[in-house]
This record gives C-alpha cells, structure tokens and sequence, in this order.
C-alpha cells in the first residue's frame, strides 16, 4: 500500500462515558443516559442487554429492569467534547470533523507501523486526561478507516489492511456503506445490489437511475479502492454549539429561558477559551410534539464574547413569536473569528 493511512477515532458511548466519569463504580453495570424522555446513549453492557438509543426511557427500562437511568451532564459532554477536539488537533497534522465526538485524522505517519502507534497513543491520552474510551481505526481511505474503528468497539484499536480490505471491496454488505438513505437502500436491494461487487453486475445507467449519479460513482470508486483518502482539515471552529431539554431527570425541568442562558453561558465560556468570537447565533427550538425545528437567527455587526449581548440575542430570539411547548432547544454562535482578529471592535 502507498497511499497515506488515514485513522477515524470516536468516542464509546459518548454521552454514557461522560456521565460515567463521576460513577466509575457503574462502568459494568447497563447505564444509560436520558434527554427529555428518550434514551441518549447507552453504555456497552445496556446494549447487550438490548437498550437502544432514541428509545422511550420506560421502554428501556421495561427491556432492562436494572438499568440505571442518569441525566445527561450537557455542560460537561460539550466541555469534554471541546477537549477532545483539542487533542485531536494537538496530536494530527489535519483533522476532518464528523460530529462532537468523532474526526477524521491525518497523522502525519507515511507508514501504517507509524499511523497505528499514532492510534495507541492517542487512545492512551484521550483515557489519561479526559477519563473516557474512543475506538480508533486505521485504513487506506475513510471509508476502511470508519469500518475498522467501528468493529474496534469498544475501546479498542483495528486495522483494515491491505489483504482484508481487497475482500471488502467484494463482500462488503451495501448497508455498511454509510451515508446512503434507507430509500435508496430499498431501490438497490430490489435489484439486486447487497454487497460492493454486485455493482460489476448492474448496467452503468441502471445505476445511476436507481440511486442517482454521485451515489453511483461514489460506488463504483469504492468498489475500485479509489475512494475518498483526503481528510480535508476544518481551518479553525466555524461555529460551537450547545443544547439542552426542558424535562428534567434526576434534576428539575428548566423553562425555555432558562436553558437558553444557560447555553449562551456555557458558549461564551467556550468561545472565549477558544480565543474566537461569534458574529450570529441561532436558535432551534423542537417541540414536544416531535414535529418540525423551529429555526430563528441572528447576526450581528461586529463580532463580540459579550456575554450581555448575546443573552440580550437570544431573549429576542426566543420571544419572537409563539412557540408550542418545547422538549428543548439549542443555540449556536456562528461565525466565529479569532479574538486577536477583532480586538479592534471589542475596544
Ligand atoms: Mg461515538
């Protein structure tokens, strides 16, 4: 193999590892933690147990009757999540975000012997400083590495190499293949497509009529090994975000204003420890109800920390017009720009 190995590393359970770090004596015993009513992650012994993320809490409990249930930690997941980030970047030449908890890396390493130490040191140190487990993979593309940090779960390290992952490029389930949609899923299945080489046998058009052009060659590169191996570096934060749900567990349920202070507080925290400042924010209300996001924004003329003016920003925001009852909400600075960039407008 010549290409640059590329490593994927995520969080175990992120949410149920943050939770875990004040209960260590609950590690092997199935815990979950709940946002509103639903369950937000498990961890590894509830889901042995059968308890699924996104499920109703009493639906849980009744599949897992000593399941024990906390309260997510939000101040502290988006806390450890910034500190995540931060040794990623400190341990990567390029980092490509794929949520709060999972990146991307380059490594640097032009050999695989260096890019899995690189892996093992990286768990070492995210273990050592934040107290949680991530799962690390390493393959040729992004693709090999997401499947190898997926099967290394949980907090463990697995390479696709080069004989494995001539195999996968044949057999590999269509469904593992992420970021195609369950109705497209259905389409290929329907004629045929389950796994990578089932592709050869479908004519070009055929294809690209049942699951559109860029999905079609996405396929066909992934099929050939010359799929995606870029992890294309995220200058510097665009924007932070932080969120909360009204229902309380095992803590009293907040009013919609209350958990926009205490997003607005928490974000100016974080910006300023980041050295940025926002220029906009937005608000995303979801209602009890499940139904559509309601989304309000804001940008202002200069960019500011201020924590006066962004709380000023989200009263008015929230206020704007009659929302149904909320199970919660999130607030995203946007914009962000280096302090030293905008002292001028600060002072
Ligand atoms: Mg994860």
């Amino acid at each position: 193999m010549t290409a640059r190995p590329v490593l994927h590393a995520d969080a175990d359970a992120f949410f149920a590892s943050v939770a875990l770090r004040s209960r260590p004596e609950l590690a092997a015993v199935p815990v979950a933690v709940v946002a509103h009513v639903y369950i937000a992650s498990a961890n590894y012994p509830a889901r042995a147990r059968g308890v699924r993320s996104g499920s109703l809490a009493q639906d849980a409990l009744r599949q897992c009757p000593e399941l024990i249930l906390m309260d997510v930690p939000r101040a502290e997941v988006e806390e450890v999540g910034d500190a995540l980030f931060d040794i990623f970047h400190n341990s990567a030449t390029a980092v490509e975000p794929g949520s709060i908890e999972e990146a991307f890396l380059d490594v640097g390493a032009t050999d695989w012997a260096g890019a899995i130490d690189a892996g093992h040191a990286l768990r070492r140190r995210v273990a050592r400083e934040l107290g949680i487990p991530i799962s690390v993979g390493v393959g040729s593309t992004k693709l090999m590495a997401k499947l190898a940090s997926r099967r290394a779960k949980p907090d463990g390290l697995s390479v696709i190499d080069a004989g494995e992952e001539a195999g996968l490029r044949t057999t590999l389930p269509i469904t593992d293949v992420w970021g195609i949609g369950a109705t497209t899923l259905q389409r290929l299945h329907r004629i045929g497509v389950l796994r990578l080489g089932d592709v050869d046998g479908i004519p070009p058009n055929e294809l690209q009529h049942v699951c559109g052009t860029a999905m079609a060659r996405r396929l066909w590169r992934i099929r050939d090994g010359t799929d995606d191996a870029v992890v294309r570096p995220v200058e510097q934060r665009s924007s932070l975000t932080a969120e909360g749900s009204t229902a309380g567990f095992a803590r009293p349920d907040k009013t919609p204003g209350e958990l926009a202070e205490a997003c607005v507080e928490r974000l100016c925290k974080r910006a300023e420890r980041a050295g940025l400042a926002g220029t906009g924010m937005t608000l995303t209300l979801r209602p009890e109800t499940g139904g559509k996001a309601v989304v309000r924004k804001r940008t202002l003329v200069a960019a500011t920390t201020g924590r006066a003016d962004w709380l000023a920003v989200a009263g008015d925001l929230l206020a704007g017009e009659a929302v149904p009852r909320l199970a919660g909400l999130r607030v995203t600075l946007t914009g962000l720009l280096p302090l030293d960039r905008v002292q001028h407008t600060l002072f």
